[in-house]
């Protein structure tokens, strides 16, 4: 069997460019959905995630705003500075890169943000919210990559989903949105024996671990739908998966590329999820 690939980059374009239609209607009305991003630090990686993320923001018509702040920025100021933006009523999402410079508590400032405008999806209120069955900000990279497999059609239902990684921002969340779509589902991580085992029964295997290659196809099992989540840089300088993509795609039914897989999606989803946000903000279901 030689695999379909899901491109999350022909999905995301076609995605934004609906989001593009709906923005401009919301504006006729006169909303502006409202992001703004705060990045702390020069880290490279966090510089060149924002800016796609403005990018993407611009395309699609959202009002992208960043705040740069040095890397020793107090805890207090970025507190008080997300104290005003949730007051704030052109702010429909608040965004803050992540990670943080150490002397500051990441999950003080997730849960400082306004539930109402974490478009992020990791607020506990939304964390709780989606593990109970409601309708919230979904975590954008689980919520993207539920997209993919919907966008495809393919069936999720009694299947077995089998995630390797088990972070808060990807492979928790994407295991709880599996169950919701009743998929049953087991969590592998670095202290899982004997893991092959758990990946030659995984109708729908998710990797999100960040090391190269991982993941081949010696162990997939044939038809297999394949989820590559990990970005890591290699020593050329370009992007890998955690799956060995030559290898998995002769199993596989279905399988994601890295690059042009699950990030385009990601950004996407926040987008998303700023519009939703803008859209409740206004008590508007439709427009
Ligand atoms: P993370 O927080 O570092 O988590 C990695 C997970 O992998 C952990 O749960 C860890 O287990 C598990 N793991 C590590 N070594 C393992 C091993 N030998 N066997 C089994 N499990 C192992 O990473 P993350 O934030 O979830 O990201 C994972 C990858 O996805 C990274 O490459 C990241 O760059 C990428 N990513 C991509 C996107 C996107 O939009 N495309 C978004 C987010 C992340 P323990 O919990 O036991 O330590």
């Amino acid at each position: 069997m030689t695999a379909e690939v899901i491109y999350g980059s022909e999905l995301a374009q076609s995605m934004r460019d609906q989001m593009k239609d709906e923005v401009s209607k919301l504006r006729e009305k006169g909303v502006v959905p409202g992001l703004t991003v705060i990045l702390i630090g020069e880290d490279p990686a966090s510089k060149s995630y924002v800016l796609g993320k403005q990018k993407a923001s611009n395309y699609v018509g959202v009002d992208s705003d960043l705040i740069s702040l040095p890397e020793s920025t107090p805890e207090k100021e970025l507190l008080d500075l997300i104290d005003q933006l949730n007051q704030k009523e052109s702010v429909h999402g608040i965004l803050v890169q992540l990670p943080l410079p150490d002397h500051i508590d990441e999950q003080k400032v997730i849960e400082a943000i306004s539930a109402e405008k974490d478009v992020d999806g990791f607020h506990p209120i939304n964390i709780g919210r989606m593990m109970t069955g409601k309708d919230t900000f979904f975590p954008c990279t689980p919520y993207g990559i539920i997209q993919m497999m919907k966008s495809k059609e393919i069936s999720l239902e009694g299947k077995h989903a089998v995630i390797i990684g088990r972070s808060n921002i990807v492979g928790k969340p994407v295991g709880q949105l599996l169950l919701n779509e009743n998929a049953t589902v087991t969590y592998c991580h670095s202290r899982t024996k004997d893991m092959e085992k758990f990946i030659q029964e995984a109708d729908i295997l998710i990797v999100a671990v960040g090391k190269t290659h991982f993941v081949n196809g010696d162990h997939i099992k044939e038809g297999a739908v394949v989820i590559d989540v990990g970005v890591n840089r290699v020593e050329d300088g370009s992007l890998t998966g955690d799956v060995d993509f030559e290898s998995a795609k002769q199993k596989a039914s279905y399988i994601t590329p890295v690059p042009k897989g699950v990030g385009p999606m990601t950004i996407t989803m926040l987008l998303h999820n700023t519009i939703k946000s803008a859209k409740k903000a206004n008590d508007i279901q439709n427009v």
